[in-house]
């Protein structure tokens, strides 16, 4: 391949692109500290080198929704402020306090437990406490708030725990326009001042996904907390990027093909014959499938880039492989089939897998499978 792709089954990851849209995304976001998000594996794309490179773009901080991911940044010897927000009673809060892992608080039995758990460790555990502004997921209830913040004032005031920040989450920042997204940053507002009115001072209130770091300037506060446009990919629709910088994908899925072989017109193809070839033509088989990250639901849409042509999965992706009906053209075993990359050999961004697979573009990259090498370039 012109681009210097090596054929075979891989994710490359350009970890140049990950610093590189951090850099960018702090400039959207002057005036504000970044997190940068690396749950699920840094969105499929290595937890670690997807955590270097995101420190040298100048991520002030770091983010994972469960304890396992944070431990695994810290067991890689990174050092840098990690915040931390999946926890269920029962988690090992000592082990994270004792490793500087910030915590997310979002009842009052939790933040006891932390406090608990703080004592045990010897040290004072730094709470994010998260208020639900209308997702209707993780949070306090804004019923609930007041007390919550009286509670963690209390326990701060005893030297159990330190307050840090005040976080909270957008369901629609996505969708520009869309009424609930000043609803939950007006509801934000007034848990940040209830907390100061009862004493805490939080320095880092944060409620901005990669969608409103890009588009809500309003959203910023103190901290952004971007994931998906970190590793190059932009959650808003195309109408809807505006003025956004350009972001580079970081990932290029591909393979190199296994076999090609002609087959007569009328051949059915793959399982079921969901497809049967229109003419006498090549077929090409590409060595990733289901249990690869590759959606079944991609079948006979999926699109792949051989060389300057565009070519769609034929028949039903199986769990190891797929087949492409190639025509005439010279494909040979051993050319590399890109499946989605950053686009510089005409390949498809991911977000086209992601509409032939009938999903978004997150659930593509973290699915891709712990089978598929991570080649980091
Ligand atoms: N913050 C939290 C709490 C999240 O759960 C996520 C991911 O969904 C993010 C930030 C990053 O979101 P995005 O990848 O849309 O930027």
């Amino acid at each position: 391949n012109a681009e210097g792709f090596v054929p075979q089954r891989a994710a490359y990851i350009e970890t140049a692109a990950i610093t590189a849209n951090v850099r960018a995304l702090r400039r959207a976001a002057t005036g504000s500290k970044l997190m940068a998000v690396l749950k699920a594996d840094g969105y499929g794309h290595g937890i670690v080198p997807a955590a270097l490179a995101a420190l040298e773009g100048g991520a002030d901080y770091l983010g994972t929704a469960v304890l396992e991911e944070a431990f695994a940044v810290r067991a890689a010897g990174i050092t840098a402020p990690l915040f931390s927000w999946l926890c269920a009673p029962g988690a090992p809060y000592a082990r994270a306090i004792s490793e500087d892992i910030e915590l997310a608080a979002y009842s009052l039995g939790q933040l006891r437990d932390i406090a608990d758990a703080g004592a045990l460790a010897g040290m004072v555990p730094r709470i994010h406490l998260k208020i639900d502004t209308g997702m209707w997921r993780g949070g306090a209830a804004p019923s609930d708030w007041p007390q919550l913040c009286a509670a963690a004032r209390e326990l701060e005031i005893d030297g159990r725990i330190r307050v840090l920040g005040v976080w909270s989450h957008l369901a629609c920042a996505d969708e520009p326009g869309n009424v609930s997204v000043p609803a939950q940053l007006e509801v934000f507002r007034v848990a940040i001042a209830t907390a100061r009115a009862l004493g805490l001072e939080p320095q880092l209130c944060h409620i901005a996904n990669s969608a409103a770091t890009l588009a809500s300037p309003e959203a910023h506060f103190d901290m952004v907390r971007p994931g998906l446009a970190v590793y190059g990919v932009n959650p808003l629709a195309e109408e809807d990027r505006g003025s956004c910088p350009a972001l580079r994908p970081a990932m290029t899925l591909g393979a190199a093909v296994v076999q090609t072989k002609r087959a007569p017109a009328g051949a059915g193809v793959s399982y079921g014959h969901t497809e049967t070839t229109a003419r006498e033509t090549t077929l090409a088989v590409v060595p990733l499938g289901y249990a690869d990250g590759v959606f079944r639901g991609a079948s006979s849409a999926g699109p792949v880039r051989i060389g300057s042509q565009d070519y769609r999965v034929l028949g039903r992706v199986c769990m190891d492989q797929f087949v492409i009906d190639v025509g005439d053209d010279a494909v040979a075993a051993g050319d590399a089939a890109l499946l989605f990359g950053p686009g510089d050999s005409g390949e498809p961004h991911v977000e086209a897998w992601a509409r032939a697979a009938g999903t978004i573009p997150y659930e593509v990259l973290t699915r891709i499978g712990s089978r598929v090498p991570r080649i980091y370039l």
